[in-house]
């Protein structure tokens, strides 16, 4: 495998799509021939995708994804990379591109915010009258976000709509600019905001990855890292500084690496240094490192005496903490 010999494709569009469900068994045939792997929805509003291949392979889908009028104009955000970024090809047909699941619905082709280019983002960022709202999840934030944004605290993208309705004097009067990791999820809650009178809003046009890979800004003013949907879980956006924003679940030490909880019920994602994964056998909770089912404990083969080893010392440690 030759490195930098792969590239990883983010891309989406709102249009017309007649039958999602033929549309997603045809164009997974499709993938799979080009030996793609990754993640698309298809449904009656348009397609979202992330796929990783080879560089060939990869130009071939753009190419062919450009030559059907539906997406002639379909922007791909592409990334290099050493090798694939999901172990599987899906493509499944869905009721939303992003579950939003609103009452009434927005369609981003008749409202949305206004686009913003990454230099117009920029400089609107760094203006005092200016709200900038992350329209993304609580852990994503945590990774990496803009410098000033506001961090919704929502574990999904449909709990934002009532996030806002909850916090309206945060918002109200001011201009609001929204931005998301490519761009699909702005593009109904830009409108979805509109459509609730909020008069002045604007959105970060390709999203973070965007502005990341622009030659103007290239990503100043976000600190740590952005969050991805796929096994490469954090890439780099800011090319002028790295600031590490993310702090360790269980010391509140700078870090950035994700893991998610060994207890496969609770598989909480957490920021968590490699020390303090072995410390505490990767369990976020004394009940996620006991349970039964703990996957740190199978994958290290620990015995009864060697898991209660370290539960004696969380529980000294932390008593020493405690009394200082
Ligand atoms: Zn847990």
């Amino acid at each position: 495998m030759e490195k930098g010999n792969y590239q990883v494709l983010l891309y989406y569009n709102y249009v017309n799509i007649e039958d999602p469900e033929q549309f997603a068994a045809d164009h997974l045939k499709f993938c799979k021939e080009l030996e793609l792997k990754g993640r698309v929805l298809v449904a009656k509003e348009g397609i979202n995708g992330t796929v990783s291949g080879t560089i060939e392979n990869t130009d071939k889908y753009m190419e062919a994804m450009h030559s059907d009028p539906r997406f002639e104009d379909m922007v791909f955000k592409i990334d290099q990379a050493d090798s694939h970024a999901f172990k599987k090809m899906h493509v499944r047909p869905r009721p939303e591109l992003v579950t939003l699941r609103l009452e009434d619905d927005v369609n981003p082709r008749e409202t949305t915010g206004k686009y913003l280019s990454p230099q117009e983002f920029y400089e609107a960022i760094r203006d005092e009258n200016t709200v900038v709202l992350d329209a993304r999840n609580d852990y994503e934030y945590d990774l990496g976000h803009f410098r000033g944004a506001i961090r919704p605290d929502i574990e999904t993208f449909r709990e934002l709509p009532e996030w806002v309705e909850n916090n309206r004097e945060l918002l109200e009067g001011k201009k609001v600019v929204t931005y998301c990791t490519g761009g699909i999820r702005c593009e109904k809650f830009s409108g979805w905001l509109v459509k609730k009178g909020f008069e002045d809003v604007g959105q970060l046009h390709g999203g973070i990855v965007t502005y990341g890979k622009d030659p103007e800004v290239q990503g100043e003013l976000w600190d740590g890292q952005l969050y991805v949907f796929d096994e490469r879980i954090a890439v780099p956006v800011n090319k002028k500084e790295h600031v590490v924003v993310g702090k360790d679940y269980f010391d509140g030490q700078p870090c950035e690496r994700y893991v998610n909880c060994a207890n496969p019920e609770c598989n909480r994602q957490m920021l968590c240094s490699e020390e303090n994964e072995h410390k505490y056998m990767r369990g976020c909770s004394h009940e996620c490192r006991t349970s039964p089912r703990n996957l740190y404990v199978q994958e290290h083969g620990l015995t009864e005496e060697e898991i209660q080893a370290r539960l004696d010392r969380i529980e000294q440690e932390d008593h020493a903490v405690s009394s200082n």
